[in-house]
């Protein structure tokens, strides 16, 4: 099935991201994790795509088991970096292999880390949009592509990002999922740019739950942006009681959840980290129905 019309089928999305694991042990936890997830009959579970070596296959691998063992729908991430063109076409064949039918086209982050200069592969692709145009030439594929509520760490300016979502849109792509945030009128904004330049496809808004005071440190690694200090405030009054930090964790996560919804979104996507609990609990304690 392919997403953008499972999502337009749905009453609301829900859908929930995964990475390749490096080793047995995180490859046992991640399908503990599919098979708690599972219940919720996500519209799709999708799985990242690594930086190079052999965390690329596991991608292929990953994808193909859940399309083989399982009632749910992959997604495959792809990135452009290290990849020539050629070298895209081949992993986009082995997507079409595995039974794969809806990619997330990335740029990926600048091989030398997030805010270094981004230099494209020799005979690669520079930008996103490209890339989700050679996904959509090559077969029935449902091509999703990334956005950003507060903008692209690169880009010029929010209404330059607006433009390149709409870019991506007239290259074939059919909707969008947002890095993670925590100011929800961060994901109406983006939502309102999006809407003045003609973008139309469903934007689903990612969801990164806090669960320890550790785990604001990584989100700013993996956003390249600091935590708002209110959302800081509200878990580290509870320094000391990870218990209490978790559950301020989820509430927070919840709370935002339920205003996305309230004010339109047409659904969640959950960055799990490869665990099943927190989404769940949110889940439960959404006020909104989702799936
Ligand atoms: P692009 O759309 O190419 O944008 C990159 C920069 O170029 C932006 O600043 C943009 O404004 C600018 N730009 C784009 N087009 C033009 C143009 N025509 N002219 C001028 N400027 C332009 N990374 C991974 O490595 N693996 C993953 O699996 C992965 N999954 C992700 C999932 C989601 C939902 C999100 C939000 C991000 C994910 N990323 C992943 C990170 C992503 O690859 C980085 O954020 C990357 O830096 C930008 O990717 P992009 O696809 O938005 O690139």
């Amino acid at each position: 099935a392919s997403v953008s019309d499972l999502i337009a089928a749905g009453e609301r999305s829900i859908s929930f991201e995964f990475f390749p694991p490096k080793d047995e042990a995180g490859e046992r936890q991640l399908w503990t994790a599919l098979r708690e997830l599972e219940p919720l009959q996500p519209t799709f579970v999708s799985v990242t795509y690594g930086a190079g070596g052999s965390t690329r296959d596991r991608t292929v691998h990953i994808t193909e088991g859940i399309a083989a063992n399982t009632t749910l729908t992959p997604m495959a991430h792809l990135t452009c970096v290290g990849h020539s063109r050629d070298e895209l076409r081949s992993v986009i064949g082995s997507y079409a292999a595995a039974g794969v039918r809806n990619v997330l086209a990335l740029r990926g982050d600048p091989p030398g880390g997030p805010g270094t200069p981004w230099e494209p592969t020799p005979g690669g692709l520079t930008y996103a949009s490209e890339l989700v145009e050679l996904v959509t030439s090559l077969g029935d594929f449902c091509v999703g592509a990334a956005a950003f509520p507060e903008g692209h760490r690169e880009a010029e300016s929010v209404e330059a990002d607006a433009l390149v979502m709409r870019a991506k849109q007239d290259a074939g792509a059919r909707f969008a999922i947002t890095e993670l945030f925590f100011r929800v009128e961060d994901y109406f904004a983006l939502r309102e740019r999006c809407d003045a330049v003609g973008v139309t496809i469903p934007i689903l808004p990612g969801i990164m739950p806090i669960t320890s005071l550790k785990q604001v440190l990584r989100m700013t690694e993996l956003s390249g942006r600091e935590v708002p200090r209110e959302v800081v405030d509200r878990v580290a009054r509870f320094d000391g009681d990870p218990a209490a930090v978790r559950a301020e964790g989820i509430a927070i996560a919840t709370e935002m959840c339920d205003e996305l919804l309230a004010g339109g979104s047409p659904g969640l996507h959950f960055y799990t980290l490869n665990r099943s609990r927190a989404t769940r609990e949110i889940y439960a304690g959404l006020r909104s129905t989702v799936g």
